[in-house]
């Protein structure tokens, strides 16, 4: 009889036959081994006979600290404490908690790949966030697709503010996506994302050869009656904004207007991104406006950004996203829900040490 509490556990050997099944019994328990953080089970699989640690692909693997005080770094960071502040607050050493952040951040990284797909989604909207690493002089933005009515993080892309960062970030949403061809998105004026557009969610033919030698016509993009773009373009005068246009650049006016009736907004607006840029800064300490906390090193501020980004999704409640109960519990009127669970990802809130144990594959490590 398998043991329940091994139906937590899956193979993760890419050779194995039953790779990343749940709930199959090919688990077993070997024996209890002992680390410098506790005792941990050696775990086999039945199937390929490999044999692995019950930490093996989670962010705690091979790490020495108690599990707990990993817990409270990342807490920490990610309530917008610099390394140093967050090394005076858990008692540890500044670079451990920049090694930590580096391993959490880059799982988080993995457990978003791993999770985020097939997002039945609607619409989007795009936006992109001033910062630095190293010196002012060299700018790294930091853009974001975020889905208004789930407020779930679809994609984050860092690095200069050029066509590249929107490619990164609009290709990398789409893929995603359960229907990339049934998106509304918003965004503000970056021509970027207007001639993006349609590459990216429009349908690709190839039009007729005009005479019948030569080689064929470059591919071109229609744009599905199911999906639409809409810019919101704000003039500044300094830091203030004089004007707000609203252009309609792809898709129809009536997919528009139904998308505006399902997400509750008079006009088309940009607000859930802009309100996400408020809460990542203050979240990401490389991002909080006048702190001391910089980001030295371009994979810093990458494994940061993904660590915050993963957290803000699967463990912090959203206000805007609770639920009334049926009946309340007590004098609690609401069930409170993250985005992960608005999304159909989850179904309940994850503390951060659920994100950092959640095993999943290595993948091969980005460029
Ligand atoms: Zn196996």
């Amino acid at each position: 009889m398998q043991s329940p509490l091994l139906d937590r556990f899956r193979c993760l050997n890419p050779a194995c036959p039953d790779v990343d099944q749940l709930g199959l019994g090919n688990i077993r328990h070997r024996k209890w081994y002992e680390t410098r953080s506790g005792r941990r089970r050696l775990l086999r699989c039945a199937t390929c006979g490999q044999e692995f640690s019950e930490l093996k692909g989670t962010a705690l693997w091979n790490v020495k600290l108690p599990h707990e005080q990993v817990g409270n770094i990342v807490e920490h960071v990610t309530r917008g404490n610099s390394f140093k502040e967050t090394a005076e607050l858990t008692h540890t050493h500044r670079t451990t908690v920049s090694r930590l952040t580096r391993v959490t951040g880059e799982h988080a990284a993995r457990v978003h790949d791993h999770l985020a797909q097939d997002l039945q989604v609607t619409s989007l909207e795009a936006d992109e966030r001033h910062g630095f690493v190293g010196r002012k002089d060299q700018p790294c933005w930091e853009a974001t697709v975020i889905d208004p009515r789930c407020k779930f993080i679809v994609q984050n892309a860092l690095g200069a503010r050029t066509t590249d960062l929107a490619v990164r970030l609009l290709f990398g949403a789409r893929a995603r996506l359960h229907d990339p061809y049934g998106i509304v998105l918003f965004t503000d004026g970056w021509l970027p994302y207007e001639s993006l557009f349609p590459t990216v969610f429009g349908r690709p033919y190839q039009p007729e050869r005009q005479g019948s030698r030569g080689r064929l016509p470059r591919l071109r993009y229609r744009i599905p009656r199911t999906s639409g773009h809409v810019r919101i373009i704000k003039t500044y005068q300094g830091k203030r904004v004089t004007d707000i246009r609203i252009e309609r650049a792809a898709g129809s006016q009536r997919r528009v207007d139904q998308e505006l009736a399902l997400l509750g907004y008079t006009t088309p607006n940009t607000s859930a991104v802009e309100r996400h840029n408020g809460t990542v800064r203050r979240m990401n300490p490389h991002q909080v406006r006048r702190s001391l906390a910089f980001a030295r090193l371009p994979h810093v501020r990458q494994t940061v950004s993904d660590l915050v980004n993963a957290v803000y999704n699967f463990c912090r409640v959203h206000r805007s996203l609770r639920v009334k109960l049926d009946e309340p519990v007590g004098r609690r009127q609401y069930a409170k829900r993250t985005p992960a669970m608005a999304i159909g990802i989850t179904d309940s809130v994850w503390s951060v040490l659920r994100l950092l144990r959640t095993a999943v594959l290595p993948t091969p490590c980005r460029s």
